[in-house]
């Protein structure tokens, strides 16, 4: 269910940026979501479609680009991928590392088309 709050934040962004870009419609949103969140990309689809609505980001396409999860082991160093929160060390089974990369969820990109039937000058 927490797709849906963050989903409110996602569609929040993409509409300011839209209104920055001129006003036009949004063509597609790239997000970017590390491997070790739980958010799922159809859920997000779904509100999204739901939400937006009547906004200028109706019918954008939505792509998700998945991030590796990255550890940097406290024990040894070693640099390793974890496929969970609870992974240990695959060098030397500590179970204490720290998450560099895996649990983000942002936004890579915004295109929006240029407003129809308005000139572009003056930015
Ligand atoms: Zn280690």
């Amino acid at each position: 269910m927490h797709e849906y709050a963050i989903t409110e934040s996602i569609l929040e962004i993409v509409q300011a940026e839209a209104a920055r870009a001129g006003g036009g419609s949004v063509d597609e949103i790239t997000l970017v979501v590390g491997e070790l969140t739980t958010f799922v990309d159809s859920s997000i689809e779904f509100y999204f479609t739901e939400m937006s609505r009547g906004t200028a980001a109706e019918g954008a396409r939505l792509r998700f680009q998945k991030l590796e999860a990255k550890a940097h082991c406290s024990g040894c160093g070693a640099d390793f991928r974890p496929h969970n929160a609870f992974f240990t060390c695959p060098q030397c089974r500590s179970a204490v590392f720290e998450l560099r990369q895996g649990q983000e969820l942002f936004i890579e990109s915004i295109e929006v088309s240029e407003p129809e039937g308005q000139d572009t000058r003056g930015d």
